[in-house]
């Protein structure tokens, strides 16, 4: 079993459904609510957790309502949410509003940025027993940073999904054991606009796992041979957190080796997609189990 140590975001998802986006200034009725547990690193935690992993989450929620509830679902995933700390904003949100096929979201990250090396360093214990250590960039990039160097000191493999996309400084590449990006996430990651993805992953054998949807995914050899690993055929019914799903699966799986490490994010992304939410589409260990063999 892999331990994973998640360094993270842990927000709420607020979904309004109604039939028109409101205009400036007017109100409208509208035609359902929900609220769904989020934040790609508690996603991704919570992923690796229904596939087998013993996971740490260590991010930040405010001392609110929110904040307890979140930490709540992570505790009933088997997370263990010791190192999940309350800062003085509020819990992070996303406020989603879904009409006719189009959405419209604000994200407010409120305690996510408040995510600091302090709190890092107060789960040294967490790291020095972690197999893998997993970020996003969700929180401040500098605790990102901390974390990467964390986990180098202690010898342990830091994968980032560099998602939301934004340029990485140079050391914080360096320090990446495996980068997890899609297509878009890469070129920004990396600034490699205009260079073929494919040439950018054998320039850097080894070390980047790209999602490419219903595709699959892409590395590459020591060599420098590109290596495609395919996607499973689903019927997608909701793609929202089929990356996180893949991530939390590629760290869950890794010890398997890179090809079977993501085959199995693969069918686990693809899983993900057959069923609505993010965190709700997840599929458990039998779950996917069940999936490969059929495929087989
Ligand atoms: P992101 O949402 O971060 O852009 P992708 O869309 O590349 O990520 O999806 C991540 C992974 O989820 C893919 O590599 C693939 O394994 C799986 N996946 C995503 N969409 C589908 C789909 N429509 N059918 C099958 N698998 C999918």
């Amino acid at each position: 079993m892999a331990r994973v140590v998640v360094v993270g975001s842990i927000n709420m998802d607020m979904v309004v459904a109604t039939e028109a986006f409101p205009r400036l200034g007017e109100t409208l009725f509208g035609t359902h609510f929900a609220t769904w547990p989020g934040g790609k690193g508690a996603n991704q935690a919570v992923a690796a957790a229904r596939l087998g992993a013993e996971v740490t989450m260590i991010g930040c929620v405010g001392a609110d309502a929110f904040g307890e509830q979140l930490k709540a679902t992570l505790v009933r995933e088997g997370i263990d949410t010791r190192w999940v700390s309350t800062g003085n904003a509020a819990t992070g949100i996303a406020s989603i509003t879904l009409s006719g096929g189009d959405n419209a979201i604000v994200v407010v990250p409120g305690a996510n940025h408040e995510l600091a090396a302090a709190d890092l360093d107060r789960a040294h214990e967490a790291f020095a027993q972690a197999d893998i250590v997993l970020a996003q960039l969700e929180v401040p990039l500098d605790t990102v940073l901390h974390a990467a160097r964390l986990a180098r000191r202690l010898g342990k493999p830091f994968f980032l999904n560099p998602a939301p996309a934004v340029a990485l400084p140079a050391e914080l590449i360096a320090l990446t054991t495996l980068l997890t990006p899609n297509e878009h996430e890469l070129a920004a990651a990396l600034q490699t606009a205009g260079e073929p993805w494919a040439e950018v992953l054998r320039r850097m054998p080894g070390r980047i796992a790209m999602t490419h949807g219903k595709e699959g995914a892409y590395t590459s050899r020591e060599d420098g041979e590109l290596v495609h690993e395919a996607g499973f055929e689903v019927e997608a019914v909701d793609t929202t957190g089929a990356g996180d799903t893949f991530n939390g699966a590629l760290a869950a799986f890794w010890h398997l080796g890179a090809g079977q490490a993501m085959r199995r994010a693969n069918a686990a992304g693809a899983l993900s997609v057959t069923r609505a939410g993010a965190q709700g589409g997840m599929p458990t260990l039998a779950e996917l189990e069940q999936f490969l063999k059929a495929q087989a």
